[in-house]
């Protein structure tokens, strides 16, 4: 169970309202979780301090240096963070909630977010372990994508959700989309909630759920529909990836 996050970034205060917002700064509150960030910056030995520099071959924008980022992730390492070292990336793996699910049952993550047109890839051949996208689309950095998995990963621990029966509950868990919620009042602007969930029969109200579940997922998202059953857990594991360097 995900007790500890280590984080390579030259922006560190992304993860401020992380650490006090929502539910995943009540777990980093109540101790549930530790948080770190090692900014690469304070690892570089130049008077400019500087972390990138212009891309062998030409071309736009900037690269980041690999010694900078190789002394922050072996600082962390050295400090007890994870062994193994996920670099986020547009090239990686893409995360859907099995992965999340895998990825909230390890005890430690040491993330890497790149910055500019990204990291020189001599860094990744030595020192990453695994890359990972939250998406087929291309952010300006790591950070947002740290933050989108940490949020996706905490709420899944014990104890950090009011109702844990909630995130069982929630879209592609079942490898359905969510039912719809309503709530009060019974009718508002004219539209009422359907009558099986004022219906005091917690049978129908189950049976309407699912059925609405299934009718919602068929229509927008035959992709998910069609896919097996989540219930085989190592469909789409991550498993904690084999380091590639001792300590
Ligand atoms: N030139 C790179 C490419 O096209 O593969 C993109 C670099 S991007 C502007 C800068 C950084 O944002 C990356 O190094 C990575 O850490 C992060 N990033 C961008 N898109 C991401 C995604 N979909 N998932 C995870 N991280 C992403």
């Amino acid at each position: 169970m995900l007790r500890r996050i280590d984080i390579i970034t030259l922006f560190p205060e992304w993860f401020d309202s992380v650490k006090t917002l929502g539910l995943t700064g009540r777990a980093i509150d109540q101790g549930q979780v530790e948080l770190k960030c090692w900014n690469p910056r304070d690892f570089t030995d130049d008077p400019h301090r500087s972390v990138d520099d212009r891309p062998y071959g030409g071309g736009p924008g900037m690269v980041m240096r690999p010694e900078p980022l190789a002394l922050a992730i072996e600082a962390a390492q050295a400090n007890g963070a994870a062994s193994a070292v996920t670099y986020l990336s547009p090239q990686g793996q893409l995360l859907d909630q099995a992965g999340i699910q895998a990825l909230s049952k390890r005890s430690q993550w040491l993330l890497l977010c790149g910055r500019y047109e990204g990291i020189d890839e001599r860094l990744i051949e030595a020192l990453v372990d695994e890359e990972l996208s939250i998406g087929d689309y291309v952010l300006s950095g790591g950070e947002p994508a740290a933050w989108v998995v940490m949020d996706a990963a905490i709420r899944l621990l014990p104890g950090v959700l009011g109702h844990p029966e909630s995130a069982e509950q929630d879209s592609f868990s079942a490898g359905r989309l969510d039912h719809p919620h309503y709530t009060r009042p019974s009718t508002w602007r004219g539209r009422a909630v359907p009558p099986a969930l004022v219906s005091g029969d917690h049978g129908l109200i189950e049976q309407w759920r699912a059925q609405i579940a299934a009718e919602r997922t068929k229509a927008r998202r035959p992709d998910l529909w069609a896919r097996p059953a989540a219930s085989d857990p190592e469909a789409s594991d991550v498993p904690p990836p084999a380091p590639k360097h001792d300590l």
